[in-house]
């Protein structure tokens, strides 16, 4: 239930009488090389925030469309990101507003493994708790890649499920660096471009609906373990 499609009255009633628990899905607005959409991690984690409101009731919130990302993406055009204590108190204030209201616990969920989106989100209080979609096991699902990359055979699969239709599989560029060698970058240390990188690493060509799949099924079977009892009904 998309608590942005109701009236604040029904919304009111809701939190008295159904559910005073809220999720809001977080995503980022980044690159993800030449054959996936800016808005892939937004589909993803909306589609699970939406599975999970059917099996607890709870609301989903409007997305938070920001997130904090690498700073060599920022010659990949369109990728923006929040510094991390921009989304710290965007958080901190909208979660205000809606303890004022009743609400009382709220799971941020993301699909984007930065290290300081996460850390921006990680303990702001008790009632919050963060859930990132992605931390399930690849390597049995996975014929290239032990773990999840970056729009890469993983998500390339989990988007040819979610969405075929905006996957551009003919523009797929490999370009794979190494997770000991991506490190520099990874945690802000670097904000040149790594060479020859169009924004994937790994091997989204190997990519298929099928994995895809069964990574979803997987996803989340581990949000609901994980955030089911945190978000339960009245
Ligand atoms: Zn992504």
């Amino acid at each position: 239930m998309l608590m942005a499609d109701m009236t604040w009255n029904e919304v009111e009633k809701y939190i008295l009488k159904v559910n005073n628990n809220l999720t809001i899905p977080v995503g980022t607005c980044e690159q993800h090389g030449y054959h996936l959409p800016l808005d892939n991690d937004i589909f993803i984690v909306e589609y699970i925030a939406n599975i999970l409101s059917l099996e607890t009731n709870a609301l989903v919130a409007p997305t938070i469309k920001y997130g904090v990302n690498l700073p060599c993406d920022v010659h990949l055009a369109g990728t923006t990101s929040v510094k991390p204590k921009t989304l710290t108190e965007i958080i901190t204030s909208i979660t205000n507003w809606w303890k004022q209201q009743g609400i009382k616990h709220f799971l941020l969920l993301t699909y984007h493994g930065d290290p300081y989106h996460i850390q921006a989100m990680k303990k702001i209080s008790d009632d919050i708790k963060l859930y990132d979609v992605s931390e399930i096991k690849y390597s049995d699902i996975l014929e290239k890649q032990s773990s999840i990359r970056h729009a890469c055979e993983a998500e390339t699969s989990v988007a040819l499920y979610l969405y075929p239709g905006k996957v551009k599989m003919k523009s797929v560029r490999e370009h794979d660096i190494q997770p000991d060698d991506f490190k520099e970058y990874l945690f802000h240390k670097e904000s040149n471009i790594p060479q020859g990188y169009v924004g994937c690493l790994g091997y989204p060509s190997v990519a298929t609906k099928d994995k895809g799949n069964r990574i979803i099924n997987r996803m989340l079977d581990s949000t609901i373990n994980a955030c089911y009892d945190f978000l339960k009904p009245l």
